[in-house]
Formats: structure tokens, sequence, C-alpha cells
């Protein structure tokens, strides 16, 4: 059902009056558009970062901790789904999901105080296509990104290898004008870095940058509880454990705690100590960690401490 309130209309024809740079684009499905910000320079002090994930709640499960953290010091994030989810569903599906999604990122967003856009590209049919390609190079641009997190290009799933193929081909084109040249070309490359996964082949996910999260795991924790169509519902189903879910919404979330907050894998156990010194990187109970990639602009260790202020 398409909602056009009064107040949408007004908002629409403010930013647009005022001249704030937003758009407001149409959505599959009528659902409800989305305004996107333009964001003021990075002149300010404060960073701009930008994760990518196929669906709404990838980030959140990969960098909802250290989006928290950044969130907390005043930096800005935006987590972008590439898709709009609307295949994530074992009785839902279409318009209708791809709107419940949507609400529910902008409550994941809200809960740890971050932007979460959800583009209009169909779940499970995503393609490194030329036009997602520019939706990744456009949304780089229009954050001003100091720093770029999607996941690499080794997936089981088609969305998740084609978001990371999509950022690294968006890697270099976000400074060249003349590509998706609507929107302004960024004069300095951001550093792109790949969130962690597991897959071994062609070669392991390696572990430059390890932040401990365990001062924020509740929040994100409570970030990926706005996901209920996914972590109550679609996930469970999809692994046989339906019926291991509580169906009371405060038993629930403490299951999703009991079930969804990983320890550091080795790899990770390592970078914390190399980042945090022995005794307190072997203390750390949650961590989000990171690869550089060997597109964008390559940072040096004063760069790195700079993109990551919570690191000691
Ligand atoms: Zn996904």
């Amino acid at each position: 059902m398409k909602r056009l309130t009064a107040f949408t209309v007004l908002s629409w024809l403010v930013l647009h009056i005022t001249g704030a740079g937003a758009t407001v684009r149409s959505v599959a499905g009528g659902q409800e558009p989305s305004p996107e910000r333009t964001q003021p320079p990075s002149a300010d002090g404060k960073l701009n970062i930008i994760a990518f994930g196929a669906h709404p709640d990838d980030c959140d499960q990969r960098a909802g901790g250290i989006a928290a953290k950044y969130a907390a010091l005043g930096h800005r994030v935006r987590f972008v789904a590439v898709t709009n989810g609307d295949a994530g569903h074992q009785t839902e599906g279409g318009g209708a999901l791809a709107a419940r999604r949507r609400g529910e990122a902008r409550e994941a967003g809200r809960r740890i105080g971050i932007e979460y856009i959800v583009l209009d590209n169909h779940d499970g049919e995503l393609l490194p296509s030329l036009n997602a390609r520019e939706q990744i190079i456009r949304q780089v641009r229009q954050w001003k990104a100091d720093l770029v997190l999607a996941p690499r290009p080794n997936d089981y799933h088609p969305d998740h290898r084609y978001t990371g193929a999509l950022v690294q081909d968006a890697a270099y084109m976000v400074v060249v004008p003349n590509v998706a040249p609507d929107t302004p070309a960024l004069r300095k490359n951001p550093v792109f870095m790949y969130f962690q996964d597991g897959f071994q082949k062609p070669n392991a996910f390696s572990p430059d940058i390890a932040v401990s999260i365990d001062d924020v795991i509740e929040r994100k924790i409570d970030m990926m509880d706005a996901h209920v169509s996914q972590m109550y519902e679609w996930l469970p189903w999809v692994a046989g454990t339906l019926d291991k879910v509580p169906k009371d919404a405060a038993a629930r979330r403490r299951w999703l705690r009991e079930t969804r907050a990983d320890a550091p894998t080795s790899a990770v156990r390592a970078a914390l100590v190399k980042w945090y010194g022995a005794e307190r990187g072997n203390a750390v109970r949650h961590a989000e960690a990171f690869e550089i990639c060997e597109y964008g602009t390559r940072p040096d260790e004063t760069t790195i401490r700079k993109l990551f202020p919570f690191l000691p």
C-alpha cells in the first residue's frame, strides 16, 4: 500500500526548496520513499563511514559494534543494504516484505544512532551490473566517505559475492569525474576494507584490524533484534531451528544474545593482541575485524589509528 502522507510531501518540498542537495528515491513495491541526506564536508574533524551489505541486516552483524562506537563519538555512519531483502522469508515476499525490512533497518539504525539506507534492487537477483556499480559510486560520493566497508567477493550467496565485487569495482571509480557525473567525484579515494567472513578459498580472511566491541555488545544485539523477520523468523527457519525461538520478546532477545555473540577466532585474537597488547587483547570477549582492501587508499598506521579512533 502506498503511503504518501502530507508530512512526506512537505518534507520533500522543504528538502528541495532549501537546496540541501537531498533527493528522494521512489522505491519498488510502492513503499514510502526514503530521504537521502547529503552530508556536510568532513572538514569538521568527524569521520564519514559507509558500509555496504547485500541485505538489510548484513552490515549489522559484521560492523554493528564499531558503528555504535563511531556514533557514540559523534562520527557519521551510514549502512547501505544493496538489495531490499524482498526474497528473505519463508511465508512473506515482494513489496510487503521489502517494506517490512526497510522499517526494521530504519529501527536498527535508530537504536545505535546511525543512518540506514535500503537500495531498491531485488533480493536474490543482484548482478555486478554497471547500473548497480553506479549506485554504489553515488553512495560513497554522497557520504564523502573516509572509510568504506564491504564483504569480500568470496561467499556462498551471490548477492554477498556481487556486493563485494561492486564495491571493489567502485574503489577507483569514485574519483573519476566522468563516471556517474551527476554526483560530484571525490578528490581523495577513501580507504576500503572487508568485513570478516569464514570462507577459506581461494584465501582466508586476514584480519589487519580487530576492535573490541565488549562495551557495545548489548547495543549490537539490540540492533540485530530490530530485524525481527530475519533473526526470529527467516534465519531460524533456514537453519531448521524455528521451534527453538522463544515467543516472548525479552526471551527471544536473550536467545539472540546467547546464539549470536560469537567469540573471536584465533586469527582475530592474534590481531587483538597486536593492537591492544597481550593482556588486554586476550581478555576481549567480542570483536569485529577488518581486512584492508588493496584498492582505494592504502592506509599507514597513522591513518588506521585516525580511522579507528577507539584503538588504544
Ligand atoms: Zn545477506
